[in-house]
């Protein structure tokens, strides 16, 4: 059985309609697990109703806090601390000193700071992953609590969890809904990936985001392909986005129009591909079957390789 191919969907800017396509290729491709690494603001699975089978909680960053018979009150911990996080309060004999957790940012200053050694460095639960089933087959998911940070590492927890998914129930692809942005949780959810799709649309920030992403793509050594969304918004723009991706040698899967029945689908929890006469759906379906062909492609190279 040759290994999965992963494809991660990628936007770089928000709101170009990246979850409708990847809840679109959630019904178009067969054998295949689903993976949202949009961890700190997930939202497929309002689309998927996905029934949790797994949840585990993600330890991604550490917290301190202060043993009160070891303390002998000099400060130095609040001195030296940057976030403001430790807390005096006038004690019966002495000062006390305590850590506000949600102010704590985990540097650990205080703790080689700290004389008589009262500082504790713990494990901090950061968020949780969840192993569900849908009626489109497996799908891993996250939530970062509030705030928290260490998306990089929740989003590679997500994408490994997906890979054992699909190794371990002989699944054919991986289909990943990227974060938006280019920062760290979005290199990791590229990186490694068989191609990157990116989701962009006629406006002058879509077209400059896609740009960053298929640069941030390229310098992974990743082969990238693109969907233009909303592409009737902006023609003339549309269309210089077609030329960069001939210019760049992008594979375009396809272009979706504009269409209010996607957010009135979305309001209503369905998915628009369902819909046999909107004109947004047959272009996404025209993309799933593009999609399906890039994957074929890579599938087969791969197989040739591993022969080799
Ligand atoms: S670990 Fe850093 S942020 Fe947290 S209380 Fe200590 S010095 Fe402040
Ligand atoms: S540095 Fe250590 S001993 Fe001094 S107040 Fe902070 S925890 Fe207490």
């Amino acid at each position: 059985m040759s290994r999965p191919v992963e494809v991660t969907i990628a936007s770089g800017k928000g709101g170009t309609g990246k979850t409708v396509l990847v809840s679109s290729l959630a019904r178009l491709i067969e054998n295949k697990v689903l993976a949202d690494c949009d961890v700190d603001a997930p939202d497929l699975h309002l689309l998927l109703k996905p029934d949790t089978v797994r949840e585990e909680p993600f330890t991604g960053g550490k917290v301190a806090s202060i043993d009160p018979a070891a303390c002998t009150g000099c400060g130095e911990c609040m001195r030296r601390c940057r976030f403001g996080a430790v807390l005096e309060e006038a004690g019966p004999e002495a000062r006390l000193y305590k850590v506000d957790p949600i102010s704590c940012e985990g540097c650990a200053v205080c703790y080689y700071a700290c004389p008589a050694g009262a500082v504790e460095m713990h494990e901090k639960q950061n968020g949780r992953w969840f192993v569900s089933d849908t009626a489109f087959g497996p799908f891993v998911h996250a939530r970062l609590d509030p705030a928290e940070e260490n998306s990089g590492k929740l989003v590679s927890i997500v994408r490994k969890e997906a890979r054992l998914i699909a190794r371990r129930e002989g699944l054919r692809y991986i289909v990943v809904d990227g974060p938006p942005g280019i920062g760290c949780p979005v290199i990791s959810s590229i990186t490694g990936a068989d191609l990157a799709v990116i989701v962009t649309e006629p406006t002058v920030s879509g077209f400059h985001d896609c740009e960053r992403v298929v640069s941030l793509a390229r310098h992974f050594g990743m082969p990238v392909a693109a969907v233009i969304n909303k592409y009737d918004i902006n023609l003339e723009a549309a269309s210089r986005a077609e030329e960069y991706c001939e210019r760049e040698n992008i594979r375009l899967l396809g272009k979706v129009p504009f269409g209010l029945e996607v957010s009135r689908s979305i309001a209503a929890g369905t998915l628009v591909v369902d819909e046999a006469a909107s004109p947004v759906a047959r272009a996404l379906r025209g993309v799933g079957d593009a999609l399906m062909g890039a994957l074929e492609e890579i599938a087969s190279e791969a197989a040739t390789k591993e022969q080799a």
